[in-house]
């Protein structure tokens, strides 16, 4: 059975949250260092519509909400968070599962309620 998508995406928080214990987080925004750790939003980076990892971005709470709708160039803190993103996602079984489900209807707006 495949998880629910509420599970999926906090399964993504545990991944990003494990991924900023190893190697503290910058945010794509700013490109400054997240911290304290309170301050972790994850930004829809393109756009609400993209509900993909790959739109996934760390940014601090205040940034985020300053950032609003706009779409902004990727940089080099948002380019190698992607790639570090995916390469974690590529070794996680649950995800590896869960990638077998609908994943237009996994929403990361259930990120930032959690
Ligand atoms: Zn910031």
């Amino acid at each position: 059975m495949l998880p629910h998508r509420r599970e999926f995406a906090t399964h993504l928080k545990r991944i990003i949250k494990s991924m900023h214990r190893q190697k503290p987080l910058a945010c794509s925004i700013c490109q400054q260092r997240i911290e304290p750790w309170e301050q972790l939003t994850i930004d829809h980076w393109r756009g609400r519509h993209d509900n993909r990892p790959e739109n996934a971005q760390p940014a601090h709470h205040y940034c985020n909400q300053r950032k609003g709708n706009q779409i902004l160039p990727d940089n080099p803190v948002s380019l190698a968070f992607t790639q570090r993103l995916l390469a974690e996602l590529a070794q996680d079984p649950y995800w590896q599962l869960a990638e077998g489900a609908d994943n237009t209807d996994n929403n990361l707006d259930l990120l930032n309620r959690e």
